[in-house]
């Protein structure tokens, strides 16, 4: 299959070759003839699927084929959660209408509006916008959409997640009833749903990998390590593996704040991305890690929602996150493109049962081994984390997981009665050890450097 077969045409296929993309991935090879006939879509895509092309090479090419008003209304619209996936949403569409003479342009919070209501007041042909922003700009009057023609709401899940669904519902009054819906969310919950129900007129269902799995190039590891020791045992794994590029998760702002500090002082070039940053900053700590001037990102799950950096080969989850299917979006951050990556945890007493509704997840356990000079301290109790929930059912709470060392499993933390790993070895060599599941790998081709 290739693109010209989908229905696409000659400016965006020259992009797309010039992206180095030879083959449509699952998702873009049902969802460009889909969206090019106007259907309405409701598509499950994990991130990394190429899901942003499978919207935007079908809309272009949409657009391509009227020639705009003169006062150059929004056509079309995308609203994402986060102003870092609507930066690189932008900037895809970009890429690939480069040959185009569209106007494409985003909007969202923590910059000035001044500088977007002149560029809204210009004419733009495709808008991306965090819903916040936008509505703030419906309110002023500087945001028309009565001229959208189709609307697409990017991580859906992710926007509910964030509760942004009055913003999205107070949107979709600006804009008019015909028009084609497009709703992309990893999850299908029950709210989703809802929601699709709702905004879509008879849509395509498009499910392309089962949610909540992990590519297969993803090798996945748990290290035990006790809670006060993890700094010490990550400085010292991206020392000693001279790890160039990692981004490492953690829980909170403030988290990550003094991780970034502490590394920097153990000689690590480390710099942060989560809410509280201004959005230049933000930008300015991608850029800087993309370049390579900074070794190690720090990040909160909403910041990093969505990011999509070339090479990452490491994602290190310095704490696990409270919501399992945030292990899946992390982790999602490597092995993109079909290059191989690896997916590190670092998990001390007080989160066995993350790691326990993480596996249930993945419905796999995740191979776990400890770095010699690291083992857990077994009298630690555990304390509580704020802000997750403790399962109630009584395999939620106490029981420990087995690690081996030397070819002998042994059990540590916890100690409750049994736990479903306790007593079975796990594997001393964690690559390739663990089952992997099925997911789509996008074709590989050559790719450009961020
Ligand atoms: P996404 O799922 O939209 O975040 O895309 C993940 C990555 O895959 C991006 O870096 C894209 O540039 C890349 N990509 C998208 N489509 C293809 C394709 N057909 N072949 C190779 N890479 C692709």
């Amino acid at each position: 299959m290739t693109f010209e077969s989908l229905g696409l045409s000659g400016k965006l296929l020259r992009a797309i070759a010039d992206e180095g993309y030879e083959t449509p991935t699952p998702i873009q090879a049902e969802a460009i003839p889909a969206v090019l006939a106007g259907h309405d879509l409701l598509a499950s895509a994990q991130t990394g699927t190429g899901k942003t092309a499978s919207f935007t090479l079908p809309i272009l090419e949409r657009l391509n084929q009227v020639k705009p008003a003169r006062n150059r209304p929004i056509r079309a619209l995308v609203l994402t959660p986060t102003r870092e996936l609507a930066a690189q949403v932008e900037a895809s569409i970009k890429t690939y209408g480069k040959y185009m003479p569209l106007k494409i342009a985003s909007i969202y919070g923590g910059t000035r509006m001044g500088p977007q209501i002149a560029r809204l007041r210009k004419g733009v042909d495709v808008l991306v916008a965090t819903p916040g922003r936008l509505l703030d700009h419906l309110g002023q009057g500087t945001a028309d959409l009565s001229s959208v023609e189709t609307l697409v709401l990017d991580e859906a899940d992710r926007m509910l997640d964030m509760g942004f669904i009055h913003d999205i519902r107070k949107i979709i009054e600006h804009i008019k009833s015909e028009r084609q819906t497009l709703l992309f969310s990893a999850t299908f919950s029950r709210q989703i749903r809802k929601l699709a129900d709702d905004l879509l007129n008879n849509p395509q269902m498009i499910e392309v990998a089962r949610t909540n799995t992990v590519a297969e190039n993803v090798t996945q590891v748990v290290h035990p390590v006790d809670r006060h020791r993890k700094r010490e045992l990550l400085s010292h794994m991206i020392g000693s593996k001279n790890w160039r590029r990692v981004l490492v998760f953690t829980r909170t702002k403030h988290g990550a704040n003094r991780l970034a500090e502490q590394l920097q002082s153990d000689g690590l070039t480390s710099d942060t991305i989560h809410g509280n940053k201004s959005q230049s900053a933000r930008a300015r700590a991608l850029d800087s890690f993309k370049r390579g001037k900074v070794r190690v990102l720090v990040a909160t799950d909403v910041a990093a929602r969505g990011l999509d950096i070339d090479e990452l080969p490491h994602v290190v989850n310095f704490d696990l996150p409270n919501v399992a299917e945030d292990y899946v979006h992390r982790i999602g951050r490597t092995g993109r493109a079909g290059n191989d990556g690896d997916a590190i945890s670092l998990v001390c007493v007080d989160e066995h049962y993350l790691l326990r509704n993480i596996e249930r997840l993945l419905k796999r356990d995740i191979p776990s081994t400890v770095i010699p000079g690291y083992e857990p301290d077994l009298s630690i109790a555990p304390q509580p984390i704020p802000g997750a929930k403790r399962p109630s059912n009584r395999s939620g709470s106490g029981a420990g997981k087995s690690y081996s060392r030397n070819g002998q499993s042994r059990r540590y933390g916890g100690g409750g009665g049994g736990g479903r790993n306790s007593g079975r070895p796990s594997a001393p060599n964690t690559r390739g050890s663990g089952k992997s599941l099925p997911a789509p790998v996008l074709n590989k081709g050559k790719r450009k450097q961020a």
